[in-house]
């Protein structure tokens, strides 16, 4: 690609180690007009306006968590700017919500990209929750409107009172169909509501109240279930699937299956799972769907990630304070979710680089690079002159204790499940399409900056060569 730049450009960055998925080289990057224009050795950059000195560190694309609730628990102009805010400080640069609404899309998508317009500090994109008839006759004019992947929920129905409605297995199909023919990504909720419904009966009826009762009423078969189902429904459609949060390490069995029958299957997981398990002393605290399960599975999602199988890793935030999360003070009462968005990358940093030698290049495929080619980002999730100049200047070896202070606690979110635990590495700078959103943990950026994202068919992973990279 030839690239034409005024001089000087914006922006330079220098002096860093740029991590791509396949490798880490010392170089500069030139950006203009919120575009990475070159990537040269420092002595080849051109002239800046800015310079700034990343004095060595690694230099990574600014991360995308492709799973984020907002407007669940307050309302959806509160949530916007109050996450994306801890969100620039934590590393990202992107952020996908979902549309928990039964109302058209052609109603929804319009109305929360203007107040996203107005209140967000990074870029967002949406992604549909498909819940009607209705939804599905409109996936084309989602897909014309920029939305191009659809969770479908499972656990249906559990979610009415929510006001989620729950489409049949006929309109999975008609959705996943639907979805295969437009080139997106059919995203799936996997859990069995029927056992699910009489085990919490039996619990219920048992008198426990301890948060890990939630795994014990809704265990690991329930997903694995309906992982299957859901496989089977991409194989029958050849709808590309990609499962949200998923908690359950037998899930490999899945994907293996899917590997030898031609089916697209992606698995996302969260922090949540990777670190917490249904015995953790902060019990009802870690209340989610699906419930954090055991040391085993835990483990056997990180094996995943160093193996391939997961292909990224998503954080399902939801902000809510701890008094309203904990509801009655039992299992039964409290709120599903917990904020978690704002750690998403200095987790994966932390734990699994720093503490399980996960190389940076893998960290920046699974927050980054492969979301953005699963979701269809045209030009975001990698360091690639033409794409939107979203870095993350990282200090992989500064250490932060996990407090109000660093997470900016507000009246809409005041706890996390790390609070007092010490992060190694996090970020000192995120800058979105060529502007510092974030430095030194604190908000620069402003609201209002970002941008809604209009996404394009899925490409499937690929992998950037460094020749194409330094074109
Ligand atoms: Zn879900």
């Amino acid at each position: 690609m030839r690239f034409f730049y005024k001089l000087p450009v914006d922006l330079v960055v220098k002096n860093g180690k740029i991590v791509t998925t396949e490798g880490i080289y010392e170089a500069g990057i030139a950006v203009d007009d919120g575009k990475i224009v070159a990537i040269a050795r420092d002595p080849n950059l051109p002239q800046a306006d800015r310079v700034i000195d990343a004095k060595g560190l690694p230099v990574m694309p600014g991360a995308i968590d492709p799973h984020v609730h907002m407007g669940l628990y307050n309302p959806f102009g509160d949530d916007v700017p109050d996450t994306t805010m801890v969100q620039a400080i934590g590393g990202l640069t992107t952020t996908m919500h979902s549309i928990l609404d039964k109302r058209s899309f052609k109603v929804t998508i319009p109305e929360l990209t203007e107040i996203a317009e107005k209140s967000a500090y990074i870029d967002v994109t949406f992604y549909g929750i498909v819940m009607t008839m209705q939804h599905i006759l409109e996936l084309p004019a989602a897909f014309q409107l920029g939305v191009t992947s659809f969770k479908h929920f499972t656990n249906r129905p559990e979610y009415e009172m929510l006001g989620i409605l729950h489409p049949d297995d006929g309109e999975f199909y008609l959705s996943f169909e639907k979805i295969k023919e437009l080139g997106g990504v059919a995203m799936v909720h996997c859990e069995d509501f029927e056992i699910a419904r009489k085990l919490t009966e039996r619990l219920k009826a048992s008198g426990r109240k301890d948060g890990a009762a939630w795994n014990d009423c809704r265990p690991d078969f329930c997903e694995q279930l309906k992982l299957w189902d859901m496989a089977v429904m991409a194989k029958i459609t050849g709808c590309p699937l990609y499962v949200v949060h998923n908690s359950v390490a037998t899930a490999k069995e899945v994907v293996d299956w899917a590997k030898a029958n031609d089916v697209t299957m992606y698995i996302e997981t969260t922090p949540t799972y990777l670190h917490f398990t249904k015995d953790s002393k902060l019990g009802i605290l870690t209340k989610i769907n699906p419930p954090v399960r055991t040391k085993g599975h835990a483990e056997g999602l990180w094996q995943g990630i160093k193996d391939g199988w997961v292909d990224c890793v998503g954080s399902d935030h939801c902000s809510v304070t701890k008094s309203r999360k904990v509801g009655q003070g039992d299992i039964w009462t409290a709120m599903l979710a917990f904020p978690s968005s704002e750690l998403l990358f200095p987790f994966m940093v932390s734990e699994g680089y720093n503490k399980r030698g996960i190389p940076l290049e893998r960290i920046a495929e699974l927050t980054a690079t492969k979301t953005a080619q699963i979701h269809g980002f045209p030009n975001k999730g990698a360091i690639r002159v033409g794409y939107d100049a979203d870095l993350v200047i990282l200090d992989p070896k500064k250490s932060v204790r996990i407090d109000e202070k660093v997470l900016h606690y507000s009246a809409i979110r005041d706890f996390s499940l790390f609070e007092g635990e010490v992060f190694t590495g996090f970020p000192i700078m995120t800058i979105c399409r060529g502007t510092v959103v974030a430095q030194d943990g604190e908000i620069v950026g402003k609201r209002g900056y970002g941008k809604v994202i209009k996404r394009v068919p899925s490409t499937g992973p690929r992998k950037p060569t460094l020749s194409s990279l330094m074109e």
